[in-house]
């Protein structure tokens, strides 16, 4: 199965991601990890995506679409989910001229529907575990002890690019660039719209709905 996952910053593709990856066995893509973990290396990639990503601007195409087809050559049999690309049509074009390359199509898209409101709230509010990882909320998934890591005792930091100027501008960028993918897709391929306003539980039911009269298929 070959999937993309569509939604705004924040509509929680991440998290869904791993369910899905869980119950199917795709391997993940995200682009936004596949960034972080250059910049994390300091590679020459990690360091020309940086000030995009600290401003909350899309790195350019031509970066990203090398970075993702190479991903995507390497992705095992079972299939991939790709998790923040494409996010201008210029990509969704290039993609679908190199799956189209090797033979192969894009089986289904998902596009996670979300208010604007919603998102800010959950992302600025986002808090995460510099050592482990581990993502927290400030309202909705506190850690034991206000500000520390479960896991490890660690101070909790927010991600620069979850502080409301920058979560303003990913989603002003996410409107004028990423939303006319829909519309690109839309003309040719079936896009299953999921309503993302609700709980991480609720938005996976509606997801796994859709993608189980697939995987049975
Ligand atoms: P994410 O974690 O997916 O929200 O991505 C974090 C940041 O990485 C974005 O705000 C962009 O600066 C950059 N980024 C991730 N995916 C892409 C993409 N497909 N095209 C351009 N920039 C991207």
């Amino acid at each position: 199965m070959r999937m993309i996952l569509l939604g705004a910053p924040g509509a929680g593709k991440g998290t869904q991601c791993k369910r899905i990856v869980a119950r199917y066995g795709l391997q993940h893509l995200s682009s936004g990890d596949i960034l972080r973990s250059q910049r994390a290396a300091g590679t020459e990639l990690g360091k020309k995506a940086g000030s995009f990503m600290d401003s909350g601007a899309l790195v350019p195409d031509k970066i990203i679409v090398e970075m993702m087809i190479s991903e995507i050559e390497k992705a095992p049999e079972a299939g991939f989910i790709l998790d923040g690309f494409p996010r201008t049509v210029n990509q969704a074009i290039e993609l679908d001229k190199s799956l189209a390359q090797c033979g192969q199509d894009i089986d289904i898209i998902l596009n996670l529907q979300i208010n604007d409101q919603i998102v800010a709230e959950r992302m600025t509010g986002r808090r995460s575990c510099p050592k482990c990882g581990a993502v927290y909320h400030i309202k909705n998934l506190k850690p034991k002890v206000d500000g520390i890591c479960d896991n490890d005792g660690t101070s909790l930091i927010q991600r620069p690019d979850d502080s409301l100027d920058v979560v303003t501008n990913r989603l002003k960028t996410y409107h004028q660039q990423t939303k006319p993918v829909e519309q690109c897709y839309g003309n040719n391929r079936a896009i299953y719209n999921i309503d993302a306003n609700g709980s991480a539980d609720e938005v996976s039911t509606l997801i796994f709905e859709q993608l189980d009269v697939l995987a049975k298929a």
